[in-house]
C-alpha cells in the first residue's frame, strides 16, 4: 500500500480499467491531477473519501468526434457532456474547425453553433484559437483537429473553385503550421463544399502532412448511400497513399444504400487492415442522422454567400432547379420522405423543433420542399445554424459495427448547457445522453458487447486512436479523469421532442483529479484543459 496521503479515495468501487478487462473491486487514490494508487486504501490518509461500492468506476469517457469548437468558447462548462461522464472531447471534425482564419469575420462563417451576441473572441491562427480556448474555464479536456474546409477557406476565401497545385501547397503549409501549433489531427467533410468537389489530389498532400507528424486523419466520407463503396474506398485509398492513420467518422451507411453496404464496407476495412493500413471507425449510438439543412443546396446555389442565397431562395425558378438536385445529401430528401425528417435546431422557429417536416408542411399548407426553403429564409443570415435529423441509419448496421473491436462510440454533437446563451441549441438528439444511450440500449438491453468492452470503446480505444498516452486507462500515474456510474440504472432521457434532458445513473465525475459531478450534481469545478499534440 502507498504511504502517501491522498486528496481523494474512491472506496470499494468495481473498477473497469478501460482496456476491456472485467471489473474488480478496488480503491482508487488520487493525488493532484493523477491516479496515485489502485488497490486497498482502507487505512490510507485522505482529505476526502467517497464510498462507491456497487458502482462502476471507469476512465472518463473520451468523445472522439464533436463540433464544440465554438460552443466551448461561448460556455466552456460543457454541461451536456460533463453530465454524462465525458471528460475529453475531440473537436474540429468533418472538415470544420474555427481556425486558422484570415479575417475575424470568418469565424462566424465557419462556426457551427455560432452565437451572434457571444463574447467577442478574436483569433486567426490555430495557436491563437487554442490560447483563447484555454483561457475559458473548461468542463472537459479538449483536443482539436484542423479541418480541410477551414483551411480551404483560409486560402481561397469565398471563391467557389477548386485550388490549383500552388494553392494546395499553401493549404499543406497551413495544415503543417496548425499541427505544429498543437492540432491533434486533420479532418475532412467530403459531403460538404469544398470537400464535395475535392479529389484525392487535393486532399492527399494535406494527409501527407498528418502522416509526417503521426497525426490521425478523420474523414466524413463523400457518400454513404448510393455510392458508399466509392466513399469508403476513396478514404482508404487516400490514407494508404498518404501513409497516414485513418479514422472513418460515423461510418453507418444511410437510407438508400443496399442492404449489404455495411458488411461490404467492413470487408474493405478488414482487408486494408490485414495489409497494414491503420484504419478504424466510429458510430453514433442510435439510428438518427443529423446535418445542416444547407447541405441540400448544390454548389451553384451557394455562390456569393448568404445574401445571394436569399435572393435565389425567393425565386421560384431557382427553387424548382434546387428541387431537381439529384444529390441533396440525403436520398430521403430526393425521394421526398418527409415523415422521417425532423427539425433539430432553429433560432427563428424554436416551436417547430422536434416536428416532422411532413407535419409542418401540412400545418402551413405548403409543399414540404418549399417549407425547407421558407425555413432557410426565415432563419436569414443564421441559415447555417438550421439543422435537421432523420431516421436514416439501420439498427442492424449499427449493431454489426459495434461487434467490431475497432469501433469507437462518438456523439457528433456540440457541448451545450440548458441555460445561458446556448440554452435553446440542440447539437444532436443524443447530445445530452449518448454515453448512457449506448451503455443502456446496446450493452445492457441488447447485450451486443460486454460492459468492460463497452467502456473500452469510449476510453482506451479513442485515447489510442488519438495518441493520448496518459488518459483512457485507470492505472497508476495516469491523469485522474474518472466517471463513476450505476451500470443497472444508467439511461438517457432525451426524446425527439425534447433532446435537452440530462441522463440518469452518472454519480461522480473527475476531470484532472477534481470533481465536476458529485452524487449526481454538478459542482462549480471546471478543471479541463487543452490537450496540445504531440502528446507526451
Ligand atoms: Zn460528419
Amino acid at each position: 500500500m502507498s504511504k502517501n496521503s491522498f486528496d481523494t479515495v474512491l472506496e470499494n468501487g468495481t473498477v473497469y480499467d478501460g482496456t476491456g478487462n472485467p471489473g474488480s473491486v478496488a480503491d482508487i487514490g488520487i493525488v493532484g491531477d493523477r491516479i496515485e494508487h489502485i488497490g486497498n486504501l482502507k487505512d490510507a490518509d485522505s482529505a476526502q473519501r467517497i464510498n462507491v461500492q456497487g458502482l462502476a468506476v471507469s476512465p472518463g469517457f473520451i468523445d472522439l468526434h464533436t463540433h464544440s469548437d465554438f460552443t466551448l468558447i461561448v460556455d466552456g462548462s460543457a454541461e451536456s457532456q460533463v453530465h454524462q461522464g465525458v471528460t475529453t472531447e475531440v473537436i474540429g471534425q468533418c472538415g470544420h474547425s474555427v481556425a486558422p482564419v484570415c479575417h475575424h469575420d470568418d469565424i462566424a462563417k465557419r462556426a457551427i453553433g455560432y452565437v451572434g451576441d457571444s463574447k467577442d473572441k478574436r483569433w486567426k491562427s490555430f495557436a491563437e484559437y487554442l490560447d483563447t480556448l484555454e483561457a475559458e474555464p473548461l468542463g472537459v479536456n479538449v483536443a482539436a483537429f484542423v479541418g480541410h474546409g477551414t483551411i480551404h477557406h483560409a486560402v481561397m476565401g469565398d471563391d467557389l473553385r477548386l485550388p490549383e497545385p500552388e494553392e494546395v501547397d499553401q493549404m499543406a503549409l497551413l495544415v503543417e503550421q496548425s499541427i505544429e501549433e498543437g492540432a491533434a489531427g486533420f479532418s475532412t467533410g467530403l459531403e460538404y463544399w469544398p470537400g464535395s468537389q475535392s479529389t484525392p489530389d487535393h486532399i492527399e498532400p494535406l494527409c501527407q502532412v498528418a502522416a509526417k507528424h503521426d497525426r490521425l486523419y478523420a474523414t466524413h466520407v463523400r457518400n454513404r448511400d448510393r455510392y458508399y463503396d466509392l466513399g469508403f474506398g476513396e478514404a482508404m485509398a487516400t490514407a494508404r497513399s498518404a501513409g497516414c492513420r485513418l479514422q472513418i467518422s460515423h461510418i453507418q451507411p444511410k437510407y438508400g444504400a443496399p442492404d449489404y453496404a455495411m458488411e461490404h464496407t467492413l470487408e474493405m476495412v478488414h482487408t486494408n487492415r490485414g495489409y497494414g493500413l491503420d484504419v478504424a471507425f466510429d458510430v453514433i449510438p442510435h439510428d438518427w442522422n443529423h446535418t445542416l439543412i444547407m447541405a441540400i443546396l448544390p454548389k451553384w446555389a451557394l455562390e456569393g454567400g448568404v445574401e445571394k442565397i436569399i435572393e435565389r431562395l425567393k425565386d421560384k425558378a431557382c427553387r424548382e432547379r434546387i428541387k431537381k438536385n439529384r444529390n441533396p445529401m440525403w436520398l430521403l430528401v430526393a425521394d421526398r420522405i418527409w415523415d422521417k425528417i425532423v427539425l433539430l435546431n432553429s433560432i427563428e422557429n424554436v416551436d417547430l423543433i422536434g416536428e416532422k417536416f411532413s407535419d409542418i408542411a401540412r400545418m402551413r399548407g405548403i409543399d414540404a420542399y418549399d417549407l425547407v426553403f421558407d425555413l432557410l429564409l426565415e432563419e436569414g443570415a443564421a441559415m447555417y445554424q438550421l439543422l435537421w435529423t432523420s431516421n436514416s441509419f439501420s439498427q442492424a448496421d449499427l449493431q454489426l459495427c459495434l461487434e467490431q473491436n475497432e469501433c469507437a462510440v462518438i456523439s457528433d454533437t456540440l457541448a451545450l448547457a440548458p441555460y445561458g446563451p446556448l440554452e435553446k441549441k440542440v447539437g444532436s438528439l443524443s447530445g445530452y445522453g449518448w454515453t448512457p444511450e449506448f451503455l443502456n440500449k446496446y450493452v445492457n438491453e441488447k447485450k451486443i458487447i460486454s460492459i468492460e468492452e463497452g467502456i473500452r470503446r469510449m476510453t482506451s480505444l479513442p485515447a489510442q486512436r488519438l495518441g493520448v498516452k496518459d488518459r483512457g486507462i485507470l492505472k497508476e500515474n495516469m491523469k485522474a479523469d474518472i466517471v463513476v456510474f450505476d451500470t443497472s440504472s444508467i439511461r438517457s432521457t432525451w426524446t425527439v421532442k425534447e433532446p435537452r434532458s440530462y441522463p440518469k445513473g452518472i454519480e461522480h465525475v473527475f476531470v484532472n483529479g477534481r470533481q465536476s459531478i458529485s452524487a449526481g450534481k454538478r459542482t462549480r469545478v471546471n478543471n479541463g484543459t487543452v490537450l496540445r499534440a504531440p502528446f507526451a
